[in-house]
């Protein structure tokens, strides 16, 4: 099947290649995101196999079906980012991984948490200046602490598991609670209690409109003072102003963050030479206790060669008419 890669970065091609050669597709790689003024590109292809900043709303989606587009392969695990009710109405299929490695982005998760806490990178800046001073270095033991875990799926029951092995208290919040997050040893509790306990709060849910900003200015005044707050899920949960205001204050002792809302024209790429004109990323990036990872949550050599093969898979599913276990529906 003739395929259209938006977003695509070297080690896109390099393990989308690989994944190819049991599945033989023809592969058209495109340095472009998926948006309005992209969508041609795309003419002629049955499939677009996209990633977490490339858009597929009802106007994308319409201008796809035109140039003969029916397939949308999400290359991630969110699907916030395709109105799945237009390629219903389209009749377009979307699928995406529900599943690759929930080790890579929980650990990611983990190593966020550890270094914004022992502020490992302060103190690799300034060793690299033979500054030795300990002061201002000061973390806290995770041993005997208590950890929110707010969306208690794939990700976050891993997260849970490594925070239980370090001896915290794990509590969780989720819409649809399962018993697999209680069998690791973790309960749930309700967002007030979660608020007032946790001392350090991780975010492991989809963004959709109940979720989008679920962590703003009330909800942080109502956590307990001082609580990290980690998010690896998607930027929108948070109002990223609100997490700034309470970082002045002290509210929030520190945020680090992997994913950011307003990402789309900044991450996956090299801005080092350009003026960045994002206020408040900017304003982000200069606290001492905060933290920022450009999307890198899933990047392992493990995760990668499952992403590609289950993508690829999934479009030989599609041209072949085999049932399409990884599909999206409305
Ligand atoms: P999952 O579907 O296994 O788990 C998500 C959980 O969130 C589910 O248990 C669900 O019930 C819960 N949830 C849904 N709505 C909720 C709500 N309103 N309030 C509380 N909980 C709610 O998904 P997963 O594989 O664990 O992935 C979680 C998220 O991680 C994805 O949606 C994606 O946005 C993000 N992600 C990020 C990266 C990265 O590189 N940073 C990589 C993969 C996934």
């Amino acid at each position: 099947m003739k395929v259209a890669v938006f977003s695509a970065k070297p080690y896109d091609r390099e393990y989308l290649d690989a994944a190819n050669v049991a599945e033989g597709h023809q592969l058209k790689y495109f340095d472009d995101l998926l948006e309005m003024e992209s969508a041609g590109l795309a003419a002629g292809y049955y499939a677009v196999c996209i990633f977490v900043n490339d858009t597929a709303d009802a106007a994308v989606l319409d201008a796809l079906k035109r140039g003969g587009t029916n397939l949308v392969a999400l290359r991630c695990t969110g699907f916030n980012n395709v109105d799945l009710k237009a390629a219903e109405r389209l009749g377009m299929k979307v699928v995406r991984v529900v599943s690759y490695s929930p080790n890579s982005v929980a650990e990611h998760a983990v190593a966020l948490l550890l270094a914004i806490n022992r502020k490992i990178h302060r103190a690799y800046n300034r060793t690299r200046d033979f500054n030795f001073s300990l002061d201002g270095l000061m973390g806290f033991d995770f041993c005997g602490k208590t950890v929110a875990v707010v969306g208690t799926g794939k990700i976050g029951c891993v997260f849970a598991r490594i925070m239980l092995g370090f001896g915290c208290n794990v509590v969780g919040y989720d819409a649809f609670p399962t018993p697999e997050f209680e069998a690791l040893g973790a309960r749930y509790a309700l967002p007030g209690e979660i608020g007032a306990s946790a001392d350090i709060i991780s975010l492991h849910c989809p963004l959709t409109p109940q979720t989008r900003h679920i962590i703003n200015a009330d909800t942080l005044r109502r956590t307990k003072r001082g609580a990290l707050l980690v998010n690896t899920s998607r930027g929108g949960l948070i109002d990223t102003e609100a997490a700034i205001e309470a970082l002045k204050s002290g509210q929030l002792g520190g945020l680090a963050l992997d994913v950011y809302e307003q990402e789309a024209d900044i991450f996956f790429r090299d801005l080092s030479s350009t003026i960045i004109t994002d206020d408040v990323l900017q304003r982000l990036v200069s606290f001492p206790n905060v933290i920022v990872t450009g999307h890198q949550a899933f990047f392992t050599h493990e995760a990668m060669t499952t992403i590609c093969q289950t993508t690829l898979r999934s479009v030989t599913a599609c041209e072949s008419g085999k049932p399409l276990t990884n599909e999206i529906k409305a």
